[in-house]
């Protein structure tokens, strides 16, 4: 739910289908991912703390009754902190019910705020960051133009649980193609272990038309995985990653051709148990692309 007339599409967490969707910027500041087609379409800019706070304070008047918010657009911990203090305290003292707020961040984000600036957010009520992490793989995230490595998401994932943050991280099956699909899981799977997220997401890749992977696939530079291939990916990722606290994990995504949950460590051997019992029912086809070989 939002109230907002600015142009461009509006995106969040499935969890945050019941929040109140509060565009603190327009775009993402990063927008070069290559598998990315999200905001494409948006001319980036951080809206003013007076439109915002407009925004707020028409949303508790139609809304009194929201008790969750999420901070948009593609990385609003992107703003300067003073900024989204601003921001959490106007959220708090105008919706009388709110109880979280969470916000999209990208590694670089979280590693540009010191720790203290972190434990002030979060002490603000900031109370969950969504991490795109998409890979463990420096070779894959150079090749996304993810703009981050595998070192430094972790050190990002860990510092917003050091602040007392939960924290929800995605990653993308398939994006190494046919050609780092083992590089892929593995270094994924210990950035997983590394990190020790609250929240896991297995998202499969979906290459948008028009887009940079898009070309390179037309190109015959990037092999899109098959069925089975992205179900062996899976396997292999959640069979690497070593957790000690409990981890919920999902790949149930509309984009998933499976759906795989429970929570690590406790539930890794039935979740593979389900996985590798319907794995010889895949087939070999590239779910991506029609019988001619096109999108
Ligand atoms: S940082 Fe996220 S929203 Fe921005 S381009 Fe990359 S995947 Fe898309």
């Amino acid at each position: 739910m939002f109230i907002d007339d600015a142009p461009g599409p509006v995106f969040r967490p499935p969890s945050e289908a019941r929040s109140f969707i509060l565009r603190v910027t327009i775009g993402c500041s990063h927008n070069r991912c290559t598998f990315c087609s999200m905001y494409k379409d948006s001319s980036y800019r951080i809206r003013s703390l007076a439109e915002i706070d407009g925004i707020i304070e028409r949303g508790a008047r139609a809304m009194p009754y929201v008790r969750r918010i999420f901070l948009a657009d593609g990385d609003a911990l992107v703003l300067p902190t003073a900024s989204l203090l601003h921001i959490l305290k106007k959220c708090y003292d105008t919706f009388p019910q709110i109880t979280r707020i969470g916000a999209y961040a990208t590694p670089n984000d979280i590693n540009r705020k010191t720790p203290e600036e972190l434990q002030a957010l979060k002490d603000a009520g900031l109370d969950i960051l969504y991490m795109g992490i998409e890979s463990g793989d420096d070779v894959v995230l150079h090749h996304i133009r993810k703009g981050t490595t595998g070192e430094r998401t972790i050190r990002a994932g860990r510092k917003a649980l050091a602040a007392g943050m939960k924290l929800s991280t995605m990653i993308l099956l398939g994006l190494g193609g046919k050609e780092r699909t083992r590089e892929h899981a593995l270094h994924t799977a210990q950035v997983i272990s590394a990190i020790q997220p609250t929240m896991l997401s297995a998202l499969s890749l979906i290459i948008p038309y028009g887009s940079p992977l898009y070309e390179e696939v037309r190109a015959g530079t990037f092999t899109p995985l098959t069925a089975r291939g992205f179900l062996e990916e899976l396997a292999c990722i959640i069979r690497d990653i070593e957790v000690t606290r409990p981890c919920i994990f999902r790949s149930n995504h509309v984009s998933n051709l499976f759906p795989v949950g429970g929570t690590l460590p406790q539930d890794k051997e039935s979740m593979l148990l389900n996985l590798e019992t319907f794995i010889p029912q895949a087939d070999d086809t590239c779910p991506l692309l029609n019988d001619n070989g096109n999108f």
